[in-house]
């Protein structure tokens, strides 16, 4: 372990630290969260918004077809642009469009691959790497329409075609033929951060492809053109234009500066614009005549006109200068002079830092707890930005799924992105994952994006870090930590860095005394440990089940109401069970995910005063009828829409007197809580079932079923000595509506259907988990347990407790009252049915 460290002397601090508190002050909203996900996209200073609003409160711009201010404003930017890519208008012209998915499907669109006077059999090819985003395979059903041939290269081939050692008795070939070839590939893969070559351009349009695609285009003497997707590149890396000229760059300024989004830019080098010329659709300002009642028109003449179909998103390409001063003002310029190269060199030290320490994990047992998917080792930046892609592995080398890893991280506020990112290539080639293999898994149930990250054991993603500018090792040291935590155990060494300024204090990690005290608190819980256990009176004797508790959850996310003796079973699951939700100013409903304190909101029934009471530490309790349009008036006017787990729900809204009370007692303005209206009919998500059931705002099923066999089993796999919870609290978090007392633990877990005292329920499948069982319920605190010892003891399935619908009574019983000591009678298969996948 320690040889590899100690070999990471060169590691940089790029920004002095004076300077990065100054950026990080940029991102105070982020609070104590880590945002590792530049690649899908940056995240903007806050310093930019006023700038922006300063600059549209005090000028008037118009619609740059009627005003020639705007229009002059927006040559300015276009010439920013190009001056940030080292070019100017003479070289290159800049078309604005959504991003850089549109400008890929505009150069496919317009690109001639075959043009009309050529009367032979030849055609073009559309060459791309297998490796690109989506966005570029896309292309391939726009040429599908043309004549032109469709051909992908891999990995390899492209790289060994492009290697200097083979460039180097490359004989150019720079005349003109009759038909055109574009080959499509990203500077940078948004998978794993490899840079492919971008010096060679200039041998690519004069065919060093040629050899190596030989048996597969459909005409080899043909005039090549370079389609470079910089989309992940330009993100963090100087693009300089005058060094290398791809024919047409794609990208999306979101990806820069986090704001705007919306916006990207197609680049088109000015001599290879004749090549466009297959544009077909006109609108707005992108004609110079065009007449109505015979098929007539010509488009301009001027490049990014005839391109910019209706009016640009003027206010937000305005904007980009105030991105731009921004970016240039903040960032010094350490490494060349340049702030774009300043940031590579800062990301890519981050990252090379994580991978260190990543491949240095060793479980106890001395295997490794990282895979990686890279194409390059860093030991170049030429080779390399900053995003690091890998798997976790288990001590016994089974593969830990990225959604599980994912849960676990924002538990610990690291936001990253696992799956494929796009690029189902890239995902293939490193996972080794044939055409039929995916097939098979999609057959199976998985989609891209979905949470089914094993299928038998192999995974079908993967976990992506990827650094800003305003990351530190503080992030890096972050992830770190968590992983040891959660998936390595407590094995966290301090990194070996030398950095390059004699203030490290900054970036000096405080792991040491995190350690030290780690293991104090360790030798002391586990005495205490010891002494609970003594004294449990661990199970329950005889065979017999019985219903020993009834819970409600009145306000989604809120506190639990605890029911005394019995509660009406309505339509829609336990009455006034999840009835209520908090929404915010935006309309989206607040969870216990965005805010852990809501679970100190304790909402009660009274059903003989006809109220709901809530109860918040520190607050006057406060209530409001259960009788909607009752006295009040009927709030029908602010009847809104809200969402809960992708269904549009209605609800009305219950006045401003709870909703300054919810407010102050959560600490967030603007909260409003919206009962839902009885007409909304939401309904139980199955594909199969003709008998929908009725739905309240709860997430799944009408009733969530908790045994406490299995709670105490679970406590004692748990072995993290910070864990504290008694079996009571540890329950809670599951946040259950019934809880069953037997001696069998895990046996819920084959139930088809149960009968508790004179109801009948039928079991729909086992409740998947996230980190709202990390909450503790009394405190609002978050924890790492139970979801890590959930995970490992079910192989990466959160799963715990069954959900359960309602059938009907029986036994001729008329009662809807389910009464707590009901004694519970189920029947078990051992088929799997489970409706969360
Ligand atoms: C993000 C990205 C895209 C797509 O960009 P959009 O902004 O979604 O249009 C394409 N290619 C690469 C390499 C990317 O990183």
């Amino acid at each position: 372990m320690s040889s590899k460290s100690t070999k990471m002397t060169t590691l940089s601090q790029v920004i002095d630290p004076e300077r990065m508190k100054v950026i990080t002050s940029e991102f105070s909203r982020l609070g104590e969260k880590s945002y590792l996900d530049n690649a899908g996209a940056a995240i903007y200073p806050q310093c930019l918004l006023p700038k922006i609003n300063y600059d549209l409160m005090n000028n008037v711009y118009m619609n740059p077809h009627s005003d020639k201010y705007t229009r002059d404003c927006l040559e300015q930017i276009r010439c920013l642009v190009l001056t940030h890519f080292n070019t100017d208008p003479s070289n290159y012209t800049v078309i604005f469009t959504s991003g850089a998915t549109q400008s890929l499907k505009l150069v496919a669109e317009s690109f001639e691959f075959t043009p009309e006077e050529n009367d032979s059999d030849d055609c073009g090819s559309f060459v791309y790497l297998r490796d690109n985003h989506t966005s570029v395979l896309g292309l391939r059903e726009i040429v599908k329409e043309v004549n032109a041939d469709i051909v992908d290269i891999s990995h390899e081939e492209f790289t060994t075609a492009l290697n200097p050692i083979h460039l180097k008795s490359f004989k150019r070939n720079a005349e003109k033929h009759s038909v055109n070839s574009i080959v499509a590939y990203p500077a940078q893969s948004n998978f794993n951060g490899y840079k492919y070559p971008l010096h060679c351009i200039e041998n690519i349009k004069n065919g060093c492809l040629n050899s190596c695609l030989k048996r597969h285009l459909c005409e080899v003497n043909c005039n090549w053109y370079v389609l470079l997707d910089a989309a992940s590149y330009v993100a963090t890396n100087k693009l300089d234009l005058s060094q290398t000229q791809p024919d047409f760059v794609c990208l999306s300024f979101y990806k820069i500066f986090g704001y705007p989004t919306g916006l990207g830019a197609l680049l088109v080098k000015n001599t290879s614009a004749d090549v466009l010329s297959k544009k077909k659709f006109f609108g707005g300002g992108t004609v110079d005549i065009v007449l109505t009642s015979e098929d007539f028109h010509v488009k301009r003449q001027e490049l990014h006109e005839r391109f910019e179909d209706g009016t640009i998103p003027f206010l937000s390409v305005l904007a980009l200068k105030h991105c731009f001063d921004t970016l240039n003002d903040m960032i010094p310029r350490v490494i060349n002079n340049d702030v774009m190269d300043t940031i590579s060199h800062h990301t890519y030290y981050l990252a090379k830092d994580l991978y260190h320490q990543l491949n240095d994990l060793r479980h106890p047992n001395g295997n490794k707890a990282a895979v990686f998917y890279l194409d390059s080792n860093f030991n170049d930046i030429r080779k390399q930005g900053g995003i690091v892609t890998f798997n976790l592995l288990r001590e016994d080398n089974s593969y830990i799924g990225y959604a599980e890893f994912q849960h676990m991280a924002e538990l610990f506020n690291i936001f990253i992105r696992t799956g494929c990112f796009c690029n189902s290539g890239s995902c293939q080639r490193h996972l080794n994952v044939s055409n039929k293999e995916m097939k098979d898994m999609f057959k199976a149930g998985h989609k891209c994006g979905d949470e089914l990250d094993l299928v038998n054991g192999r995974p079908t993603g993967a976990i992506r870090v990827s650094f800003g500018y305003y990351n530190t090792f503080n992030d890096v040291d972050k992830l770190v930590l968590m992983i040891c935590q959660c998936f390595v155990r407590y094995s966290y060494t301090k990194p070996k860095r030398v950095m390059n300024t004699d203030d490290i204090d900054l970036i000096k990690p405080n792991k040491i005394i995190f350690k030290e005290s780690l293991i104090k608190i360790l030798n002391e819980r586990f005495i205490n440990i010891r002494n609970i256990n003594l004294h449990q009176d661990i199970t329950v004797k005889d065979s017999k089940i019985t219903l020993t508790e009834i819970a409600i959850f009145p306000i989604k996310s809120c506190g639990a109401f605890k029911i005394q003796n019995g509660w009406k079973i309505g339509p829609k699951g336990f009455e006034y069970d999840r009835e209520w939700m908090i929404v915010k100013d935006n309309g989206v409903c607040l969870t216990q995910k965005q805010n852990t304190q809501m679970c100190t909101i304790r909402p009660e029934i009274d059903l003989k005063r006809r109220l709901l009471i809530l109860n918040c530490k520190g607050m006057t309790t406060i209530a409001i009828t259960l009788d909607v349009g009752i006295g009040s008036k009927k709030k029908d006017t602010s009847m809104c829409h809200s969402k809960v787990c992708t269904d549009i729900i209605q609800g009305f809204d219950c006045g401003d007197e709870v909703a300054d009370w919810i407010s102050n007692a959560l600490g967030i303005s603007f909260l409003r809580l919206i009962r839902q209206s009885n007409t909304d009919k939401r309904s139980q998500k199955r594909k199969d079932s003709k008998d929908q059931k009725l739905l309240s705002l709860s997430n799944q099923a009408q009733f969530l079923l908790i045994n406490k066999a299995t709670v105490r089993w679970l406590k004692d796999k748990i072995h993290d000595p910070l864990f504290s919870d008694d079996i009571d609290s540890l329950t809670d978090r599951f946040r259950g509506n019934m809880i069953i007392e037997m001696s069998q633990e895990l046996a819920e877990r084959d139930w088809q259907k149960v009968i508790i005292g004179n109801h009948e329920f039928k079991v729909e499948g086992q409740c998947p988990r996230c980190q709202m069982v990390c909450i503790d319920q009394k405190t609002g605190e978050k924890t790492v347990e139970p979801l890590r010892t959930i995970s490992e003891q079910f192989g990466g399935k959160l799963r715990f407790g069954i959900y359960l619908s309602y059938v009907g009574n029986v036994n001729g019983s008329k009662d809807s009252i389910l009464r707590i000591y009901s004694s519970v009678n189920p029947c078990s298969n051992n088929n799997e049915d489970d409706i969360s996948r």
